[in-house]
């Protein structure tokens, strides 16, 4: 199995792109065609999820992608990654009927309470594997308004080979938030904070990356949604919750609350491989440039100042950086039109417009895609109603879903993805409900546990030169001692 960017760059080997992320070209990539499952392929994948559990059928999954790492290897990262000791459950991700027909998958029960971790474990797991056989480390360097950062440094927590420096905006995230980041107590996760917004953490991290000797010396990388070892772990749960909630008998649709459009992606990826998947349906908030997008055949991105802070904090984005996946599949895979449109237009006008286009059959149809959309209003409605009414506690992305989710319902059973716990976001859930969300007993402590934190409020010299006196992986500059 090899991989190419949507831009045209490869063909390469997994394990390449695994510690590349982002393609030379600007691209992002892709296997250059989809593993299919025939029906029998379902079934025996049903006996494994039954038998042997979710990280043995995970690494089945991965297997069909993988080729360059053997099949006992990956069984182990998948058990490191999947344990009930991080997921307070043998499932892993268990799914159940919420409503008549409306179902919810628990994606959120990994040791950030967010769906992140569901792919982030799986990341930390084969970044150390394949450094390891490398003899190589590398540095993380990120940015966070909450979820990726904390998940990414739990999935980084013993992997011996990486070092992380996680910029998050000063002030701004929930106290369950911070004290889960700036709770952790190891020089190798390193939490600096930065007076201002995401978008000033995210402009740090992209100067420290256009000084390419620096980026080259430290060996810096990234763990955000656009690798695609993240998505190809975000399909398994597709087809594990398929295989729940249908029993192995007949289609399902999905209900996805969406932000960079990773999560779907993986959902039209374990579409195109013959999983029986009905709808796609994106559910958006306020920031609706996806659900514009299938309503118009226009993709147009958001300046910062055009995009709301809302309730359901993880999906308010200006683009969605997965999008170009879906879209280099919808040309019928043309390269050369993506890197037009994406790598040109886009950073021209900051709109696509293909309306008119010959390749554009109807994506509702051909794709499965739906959508939808909510404001705060709804979210508040929907987790006092859900809670009410079925006696349990969601969160306000999830709720996103649930309320685009019951506008959709259909005669197969439609599968909400909860996508975070009520926990981390206290406000929206004494406003729905009239009290705090409880703490479950796993996160008793994340509030006591004492924060440490670097300030960096005096620019990009200054995150540089804290990278360079924090680095526990100081080598000699010179090329013969890498
Ligand atoms: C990241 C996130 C999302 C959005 O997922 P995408 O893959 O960016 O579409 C939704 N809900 C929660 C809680 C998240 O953390």
């Amino acid at each position: 199995m090899k991989y190419i960017s949507t831009r045209g760059h490869g063909p390469m080997s997994f394990t390449d792109i695994l510690l590349e992320g982002l393609a030379p070209d600007g691209g992002l990539y892709l296997p250059q065609s989809y593993p299919q499952l025939s029906s029998d392929d379902l079934r025996s994948l049903g006996e494994i999820l039954v038998d042997e559990g979710y990280a043995q059928f995970a690494a089945e999954i991965l297997h069909l992608f993988i080729d360059d790492i053997p099949m006992h290897d990956l069984e182990q990262v998948c058990r490191r990654a999947y344990t009930k000791a991080k997921f307070g459950t043998d499932l892993i991700a268990p799914v159940d009927e919420l409503e008549p027909g409306l179902w919810l998958a628990h994606l959120s029960q990994g040791p950030t309470a967010a769906f992140k971790d569901m792919a982030m474990q799986v990341l930390g797991q084969l970044f150390n594997y394949e450094l390891t056989r490398r003899d190589q480390t590398m540095t993380i360097l990120g940015a966070t308004s909450g979820d990726t950062g904390s998940a990414a440094e739990f999935a980084l927590l013993d992997a011996s080979r990486v070092q992380v420096f996680m910029l998050s905006p000063l002030g701004r995230m929930t106290a369950f938030q911070r004290g889960q980041m700036y709770g952790i107590d190891t020089d190798r996760i390193v939490n600096v904070t930065v007076p201002g917004s995401f978008d000033d953490c995210q402009d740090l991290v992209k100067a420290v990356n256009a000084d390419a000797e620096f980026k080259s010396r430290h060996s810096i990388g990234a763990v955000n949604s656009i690798n695609w070892a993240r998505l190809v772990a975000q399909v398994v749960y597709y087809i594990s919750s398929w295989f729940q909630a249908s029993g192995g008998e007949g289609p399902v649709s999905f209900t996805v609350p969406s932000g960079n459009f990773g999560n779907i992606c993986a959902g039209h990826v374990a579409r195109m491989m013959g999983t029986p998947i009905s709808h796609l349906v994106c559910a958006t908030n306020e920031n609706n440039v996806l659900a514009e997008f299938f309503a118009t055949g226009v993709y147009r991105i958001r300046t910062s100042t055009e995009t709301f802070v809302t309730s359901s904090p993880s999906m308010d984005i200006s683009k969605a950086s997965n999008f170009e996946r879906f879209f280099f599949d919808l040309t019928g895979r043309d390269a050369d039109e993506v890197r037009r449109l994406f790598g040109e237009e886009l950073n021209r006008s900051g709109v696509i417009n293909i309306r008119d286009k010959v390749y554009v059959t109807d994506p509702a149809r051909v794709y499965g895609f739906q959508t939808g959309v909510s404001t705060h209003a709804d979210r508040v409605a929907t987790i006092a109603d859900v809670f009410r009414r079925d006696g349990y506690l969601i969160d306000p992305h999830t709720a996103d879903a649930v309320k685009v989710a019951r506008e959709h319902l259909g005669p197969e059973p439609m599968i909400a993805l909860e996508t975070a716990l009520p926990v981390k976001f206290g406000s929206i859930t004494q406003e729905a409900i009239g009290r705090v969300p409880p703490i479950p007993a796993r996160f008793a402590q994340v509030m006591e546990a004492e924060q440490h934190t670097v300030l960096c409020d005096r620019g990009v010299d200054q995150l540089k030169q804290i990278i360079e006196q924090r680095s526990i992986f100081r080598r000699d500059p010179s090329p013969q001692a890498w």
